[in-house]
């Protein structure tokens, strides 16, 4: 199997982790001092546990878990929207499945949707615009969700909207940005980084050159990595072997998937079909400059939130965290999921406090699903 096998190779591993070791050495990083490399992308918080990377790289290597799952930096109150949205008599509201189990302050998008709201689970915004298509009595909203990554897809559908000028058809605009919550991290003088593990397929989208800051501002090293096992080990080698020499540098391992400058024809979606928002609401990180994504005014009839009033074009709502929850704490690498009070007690994947036990790239999902009780055991 080209492109997978090779990257699993476990002879390779033993190989690229014998100098990872080797390098850790040289640079003195011990459990007591340990180097802090921050993979930013849930993914590759999934992909360091599920190869067991945290266990197999020397305890002087220690992973901080970035905010880069989509489903969790999202604040309650946007999830309270969309059960608003949802509730609806007139709107088919369309999600990702990854967003049904969010807990908003009164319930999730699933809860909503037992209590018979019609709520459909989709794999692609053009299947909402399909649906519009064929119940044009209905509003068909999509619920527009990710970084980078999943932004090109919800432009090219409202294009697609706007040359067949369906009037039913809406997107719940939550994109947001890679770089300015990495800025945000960087500028936080509490955060101790030493290292970026960067997104390899927000990276496919957007190039490696928005990252230049990280490197030229802030001299820490970035590796925009893949997700095999190996993909990650060259990639902690590889920063690793820049702080040893003392380089500050924006690399790429995943090249064979990655171009410098991006991809260009999702680049011009992008940039056609959005503006930057002033700020936009995270969850644990709080507002932050220029992070998130609105509809032109062009697309305006597009807009769930114009058309529908709410969110950011009304007045928004300030939801408190669940009592306990340390979402924010996790979510910005301050402490690991097993040390938040609620993990495992009153947040399991049965009985979610927070996006981050249940999304497919949460932190706490990860700790869970390859460690569950085992992670609060060895904290206790
Ligand atoms: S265990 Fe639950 S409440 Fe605690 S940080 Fe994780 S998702 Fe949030």
């Amino acid at each position: 199997m080209r492109y997978i096998e090779e990257f699993r190779d476990p002879e390779a591993a033993e190989g690229v982790l014998a100098a990872v070791a080797h390098v850790a050495d040289e640079i003195g990083a011990t459990s007591d001092t340990p180097v802090h490399i921050m993979e930013i992308c849930g993914g590759h918080t999934h992909a360091i546990f599920r190869y067991g990377l945290d266990k197999l790289t020397p305890p002087g290597i220690e992973f901080i878990h970035g905010p880069g799952c989509p489903v969790c930096v999202l604040p309650m109150s946007r999830v309270d929207e969309c059960v608003e949205l949802a509730e609806r008599p007139d709107v088919i509201f369309c999600t990702f499945g990854d967003a049904m189990r969010v807990p908003g302050t009164v319930k999730s998008l699933m809860q909503a949707k037992a209590e018979g709201a019609d709520i459909r689970m989709v794999y692609s915004p053009l299947d909402a615009l399909e649906l519009a298509r064929r119940n044009p009595g209905r509003e068909v909203v999509f619920f527009g969700l990710g970084f980078e990554t999943t932004t090109p897809s919800t432009a090219l559908t409202i294009q697609q909207a706007a040359r067949e000028r369906l009037t039913n058809f809406s997107v719940f605009c939550n994109h947001i940005t890679v770089p300015p919550p990495i800025k945000a991290l960087l500028d936080d003088p509490h955060m101790v980084l030493d290292g970026f593990v960067g997104p390899g397929h927000v990276s496919m989208v957007i190039g490696t050159t928005p990252y230049e800051f990280i490197a030229r501002d802030y001299g820490k090293p970035i590796v925009v990595a893949g997700f095999e096992p190996l993909d990650l080990l060259q990639s902690v080698l590889m920063v690793l072997e820049q702080i040893r020499d003392g380089r500050t540098e924006v690399e790429n391992q995943y090249s064979r998937v990655v171009p410098k400058d991006g991809n260009p024809v999702s680049l011009a979606a992008i940039a056609d079909v959005y503006e930057t928002r002033p700020s936009f609401e995270w969850r644990g990180l709080g507002e932050i400059d220029a992070s998130g994504l609105r509809i032109r005014e062009k697309y305006a009839a597009f807009d769930a939130e114009a058309k529908f009033g709410i969110g950011y074009g009304s007045v928004r709502r300030v939801v408190e965290e669940p009592e306990g929850c340390a979402c924010g704490q996790v979510m910005t690498g301050r402490i690991k999921p097993t040390q938040c009070p609620q993990y495992g007690r009153g947040c399991t994947p049965e009985t979610p406090l927070g996006a981050l036990m249940v999304s497919s790239e949460g932190a706490c999902a990860a700790y869970w699903q390859y460690g569950g009780r085992r992670g609060l055991e060895a904290a206790e």
